[in-house]
Formats: C-alpha cells, structure tokens, sequence
C-alpha cells in the first residue's frame, strides 16, 4: 500500500514540478543592460500604446490612434517607417467564408544589412471586444522594445531586420495578405518570426514552424536560455483550423518562427484582455525568445538553413533533446528489438494465457482512463448543468481525474509485465515515427532510456533500472498532462486522461503489488466524490467569465435581441428581456436565444443590384463598422470584385465579409456559378448595442463577458438575384 501511494505521489510531484519548476527568466527591469530584452521597458511601452485600454479593431478609430502611438514610438527609436492601405482579401485553402477589409499595415526598418530580410511580425489590431493588452498587444512591444535592442547591440552586419505591424489579423489575416501581394516585399523575405498571444500568461511555446526545421530548432537551442516547444505542438498546430500571420508567410518556404504564450486562455478575446493581467515573465521569455532568435537568424546563412525536419521536446525549459526526425524510425525499431532480447534473455516464462493479457494490459489501461475521463467529466458536467465544469475552478476536477486514472491502473498492475509495457512504449515510437513524426520523442525518449537498463538489468536489479525508466517516461508525458492543459482546459479531458495514462503505463511493473484492492477502491471512490464536487462548483467567474455575446437585429421590419447560445441563459438577462427558452435558428446567420423587440427603426441597409450576364453588382450603402454577405449554395460564386481588390476562393462562397467601415459604401461583384440564383442576405453592422440595450448590458453578470467581435448591431436585408 505504501509502495502504491508513493508512486502516486512521485507522478503528482511531476505535475508539481511541471506547474511550477518550469525553468523561467526573471522580469528584468527597466535598468537592465540595454542589449537585452527587459520586461519593464515591454510593459512601458504597452502603456504608452494602450493607455485607454479600448479595444481597436481593423477600421477603428481606436485603431488609428494605435498605429499613431506605433509610429511615434518607431520615431523614437530612429527607425524609419511608413504605413501602406488598402483593401484585402485573404482566401484561405478549404474555406468557403472570403474574408475582406480595409487595411493599413506599418513596415518599419530596422536594421540595414546584406541579402535577404529577418520579418519581425506582430498585429496592431485587437477584437472588437477587448482591449488586446496580451492579443497582440504585448506582440507589438515585444517588437519595439526588442527593436531597441538590437539597435543598441549594433555589432557586425548581417541580415537587414524589417518589423511588420499587421492591421486586420483578427479580421482574418488581412494585414499580412496585403502585404504579400507585393512581388517585391515577397521576394525580400529570407525568414520570418511571428509573435503572438494565446491567453496573457504561461511560458512562451515556440508553437510552429517552417517545415524541414531542424537546423531551425538548433538555432533556438542555442540562442534562448528557456525553452518551450516541442514537435507535437507542430504536428497539432497543423491539424487545428487556428490560423496566424505566420499562415500566409509559410507559403514563401522560408525559415518561420511562431511564438505565442498559451494559458489563462479564459481571458483570451474578452474584455479581460488587459496590461494589468499580463504576466510579465511570459513577456520577458517571449522577447528574449524573439529578439534571441532575430539576432540569430542575422548572422547566420539563411539558405542553409533548410533540411529535415527534427523532433524534440523540452523538459520543465531547462534541456531540449532532439533528433533528426528520420532517426525516429530506426531508433524506435531498435529499442523495440533490445526490450524484446532484454524479455528473451531474462528466462521469465508465462504461459500463452497469461502473455496475452500482458501484452493487452498497457492498451487496456489507456482505454480505461479515457473512459474514466468521459464518466467523471461527465458526471460533473451532469451535475453543473454546463458543458465545461470545471471552467473557472479546474483543481477539483483535476484531481478527480487524477484517480481516476490512476484506479484503473492499480486495477490493472497485477497482469502487467515490464516487458510487454515497454515494448508497446517503443512500438508506439514506430508508429508515430510512421504517421505522425512530432508525436514520436514522447514514446522514443523514454524508450532510449529503458531499452539499455532492460538490457543490463536482465541479471538482477531490474527494480531500479525500471524506476530510471519509469522517471524519464513521468518527465515527458506528465509534463504535457500539466502543460496541454493550458490550450482547452479540462473540456479537453481524453489529452489529460491519455498522457496521465501513459505517464502510469511506465509505473505499472513497479506498482505490481499484492494487496492492491483496497488501494483501488480508495482512487475510484475519490475519483467520484471530487467529480460530485467539482459538478457544484460555478462553471464561471469573473476572473474566468463565461462568453455570452448580445446582438440587436433587424430583418424584416422587426427587431429582436439576440443572445448567445449557451447553455443556461442567466435569470437576470431572462428578466430583462423575454428570451426563447432554447435557442432558435436566426434566418440563416445563427443560432440565438431571440426575444422581440418590437418595431424595426432603422433604416434597413439599401443595396442597388444589378445583373449583367454571369456578374451580379452590389453597390452597398449601409454606415457602420462592417458588412457580412451570406450566399446561398445555389448561387456558386467564387470569384469576387471588392473595390480594387479581384479575390478567388477555393471553394463556392457561402459568406463574404468585408470588415471595416469603408466596405459600407464598397461596390461588390460577384461571378456567378452555372445555376446563379437565390436570394442574398445581407447585414451590415456596428459594434455595440443600441442605447436601449443598455438594461441588457447591465443584467448581463459579472461571470459573463462578450468575446470575439463582441456585442453588435445587425441591420438584415435580403435581396433577390434578377434574371439574366
Ligand atoms: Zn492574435
């Protein structure tokens, strides 16, 4: 029982010292030496830029007044720089929604040099919802404060450094599409470093990469002192439909870095977003990572920097282990090869019976433990009533989750063999060296450790040579249990239950303990009764505020108000409004929880159509932020006339959005498909609800907040393709 309890606390220990014995840089202040990135001049200089804090959306006043405080602080610093507008489009591969606006970019050189160009990127551009302090605010004084820094450094010449502030990324990329529409800029470009915000805390994760990485991944080595990455998050970061600035530079083939601090994401897009949430350790890792690997890239040649790709992961940001990814598969075969001579050699013999079920148990263990993660997430989610318990207050449910996994596989110790264990561990290895290559360090590291003391403990002294291997398999996968929870939360319970799993699958040989009932009943029954009170915890706070918009519309001479639907509209917004009970399909723009609001008062958006043979004009006259354009299937457009701006999307559109207020007087064409006809719906918008909503705003609690684009106002008008 002391045995099974102490392994227990050696894995939470390795959650401890995940959580908190990262390896951090301290905040420097503003007297550090001036060839160095200091957190404290960053953070002056956000105030500067953010003195309000209002949010400043591509189009914005808000907006404009941003670039001004940029371009003073640029001036300030003698860097030369000017801005550059225009309309833009960025259609995205796959996507059917065409994205548009009005964008106004600064480039600003920084350093002179020979060749090609290093691209600092960040966006000047917030939500309409939040002031962007941490999205991309602290981007934007990463990059002037390591722009100051590197002028200070001076030194012999290298590369020139060009700073990129990008408008309209929130919008869809717009910025970093406009600027790439120029040949010449394109043709400069010899590497790109991205800065980004993901949440306005936690370590600065180098999250992406240009494909063939590996030298890439060495010159981060060598020039940040703290490490975050790892090979999975690339592998992930590919599969996820989230996009950066950096997704449109990656076409140009060029070295590509993408940083973003990742936690606190509760805050992320909501008005919550603010200089005094952030936390200025994130910001001193992730500008000493930017201005670190900047002044790397100067000095080295940028063409030789192509290769293959590696896979890597850190430890707790002290150490960064990595290969190149195409030894993954040999090295895998071969532990597999060395823990099967190790089983061979050993002279341990169980019968056929006895074999199969070991070779089952570690697959066994990691089904049970994602399945014990849908029961108790679920059971909490059942008793809160919401989708995402543990929301606002996690410990509970972590913990739960927690015995949760561990139950199983005290359950499952007594049929596990070391051997078997450790073969699935490097097998797995072959696998993802096989299908998914970034994900193979988490089975092939501790396998490289393992394989050997095995092998050299086929004698006697296994005991130790599994408690060895047991840790470097505890270091990994415990390690992106506690970090991954940053990107969903627990809502993401199958990665936390999966990693926990394998974590225990290398503690399984050692936890082979005789009396091991008792012990499991214990975790299961903790298991249930912390998910009971996790499900009794508010899902919100005010520090981790739910993300319920309030929209006014009007269609069809009617208005309403619109909320969010969520899972339990509070009572206070039911008092305030008469609320469907359960949320209704809006035409074809959504799905609210609606409540009349009498008579539409608003002059509805005039639009003159007209069609000459396979091309249907809009000239658009609607005051406001932004229009959004939704099409139906049957009209089959994919090209489109915007301004100035011709854009082609990949797919028939179903939306087009034009995103700054100009689009409100803009002259748009559209190419239609074979069939070409349907109805439009056309709405344009303001952010923000009219002053009668008012009462809405003020019955909308503290443990809600809008996000994203926030409260708005829709003006709906529908309009009918003519014949030809
Ligand atoms: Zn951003």
């Amino acid at each position: 029982m002391v045995r099974t309890w102490s392994l227990a606390a050696l894995a939470v220990g390795f959650w401890l010292l995940s959580a908190f014995g990262q390896s951090r840089p301290d905040a420097l202040g503003l007297d550090a030496p001036a060839g160095q990135f200091s957190a404290a001049r960053a953070t002056a200089v956000l105030g500067r830029l953010l003195p309000d804090q209002k949010p400043h959306p591509a189009g914005s006043a808000q907006a404009e007044q941003v670039r001004a405080r940029i371009l003073k602080e640029l001036a300030a610093l003698g860097v030369n720089a000017h801005t550059q507008s225009g309309m833009s489009c960025y259609s995205a591969p796959r996507s059917s929604f065409l994205p548009c606006g009005t964008v106004t970019n600064i480039v600003a050189e920084v350093l002179p040099g020979s060749g090609k160009a290093v691209l600092l990127t960040a966006h000047s551009d917030s939500v309409a919802a939040g002031p962007g302090a941490g999205d991309d605010g602290s981007g934007v004084a990463i990059l002037l404060e390591s722009i100051r820094a590197l002028k200070a450094r001076g030194g012999a010449a290298g590369h020139p450094v060009i700073a990129l502030f990008t408008d309209g990324e929130e919008a869809d990329l717009l910025g970093a599409a406009f600027y790439l529409r120029d040949p010449a800029a394109r043709e400069a470009i010899g590497a790109v470093i991205n800065v980004e915000a993901r949440g306005n805390q936690g370590p600065s994760y180098l999250f992406q990469t240009s494909n063939g990485n590996g030298k890439l991944i060495d010159l981060y080595a060598q020039s940040v002192s703290h490490f975050a990455t790892s090979s999975l998050y690339q592998e992930i970061y590919q599969r996820l439909p989230n996009d950066t600035d950096l997704t449109p530079m990656l076409k140009l083939g060029v070295p590509a870095l993408n940083f973003a601090f990742i936690g606190n994401f509760a805050q992320y897009h909501t008005p919550l977003d603010r200089r005094e949430n952030l936390d200025p350790q994130s910001l001193q890792q992730q500008g000493e990572a930017a201005l670190g690997v900047a002044n790397g890239l100067r000095h080295v040649d940028l063409a030789q920097l192509k290769g293959g790709d590696a896979i890597y992961l850190d430890v707790i940001g002290r150490f960064l282990p990595r290969l190149a990814a195409r030894w993954g598969l040999p090295l895998s075969i071969a532990c597999f090869v060395l823990i099967a001579l190790a089983g061979l050699w050993s002279g341990e013999r169980a019968g056929w019976r006895q074999g199969a079920l070991a070779v089952a148990v570690p697959p066994l263990l990691i089904a049970a433990s994602v399945g014990m993660g849908f029961l108790l997430h679920g059971l909490a989610g059942w008793i809160s009533g919401q989708p995402d318990p543990s929301f606002a207050h996690p410990v509970w449910l972590r913990l739960s989750l927690a015995f949760g996994a561990f139950a199983p596989a005290i359950f499952l110790a007594r049929k596990a063999c070391a051997i078997t264990c450790w073969l699935w561990f490097a097998g797995l290895g072959i696998i993802c060296a096989l299908l998914a290559p970034g994900l193979t360090p988490y089975f092939l590291f501790p396998s490289l450790v393992a394989a050997p003391l095995l092998l050299a403990t086929v004698r006697g002294g296994r005991g130790i040579g599994l408690f060895a291997a047991a840790l470097a398999a505890l270091t990994v996968w415990i390690g992106l249990n506690q970090g991954g929870e940053a990107i969903g939360g627990l809502r993401m319970h199958p990665l936390f239950m999966a990693s926990a799993g394998f974590g225990l699958l290398a503690l399984l040989p050692l936890l082979q303990t005789a009396k091991s009932k008792w012990s499991c009943l214990v975790s299961l029954l903790a298991a249930i009764v912390l998910a009971v009170v996790a499900g009794f915890q508010p899902a919100f706070s005010d520090r981790a505020p739910e993300r319920l918009n309030l929209r006014y519309a009007e269609m069809d001479g009617k208005a309403f108000w619109l909320a969010d639907p969520v899972s339990r509209l509070p009572a206070s917004l039911r008092r305030a409004a008469d609320f469907s009970h359960q949320p209704q399909p809006v035409a074809n723009f959504g799905t609210f929880y609606v409540a009349p609001a009498g008579q539409a008062r608003s002059s509805a958006p005039r639009v003159a159509i007209h069609r000459q043979g396979d091309e249907v004009t809009l000239d658009i006259d609607a005051p406001g932020d932004g229009v959004l354009l939704l099409l139906p299937k049957s009209v089959q457009s994919q090209a489109v006339r915007l301004s100035d701006m011709d854009a082609r999307a990949a797919k028939p559109l179903t939306g087009i959005g034009c995103a700054t207020p100009d689009c409100g007087h803009a002259r748009l064409t559209l190419e239609l498909g074979a069939k070409g006809r349907g109805v439009l719906t056309l709405l344009a918008y303001h952010y923000g609800l009219p002053p009668e909503g008012a009462r809405l705003l003020k019955a909308r609690p503290p443990e809600a907040v809008p996000s994203q684009s926030g409260d708005r106002t829709l003006l709906v008008t529908r309009l009918e393709i003519p014949q030809r």
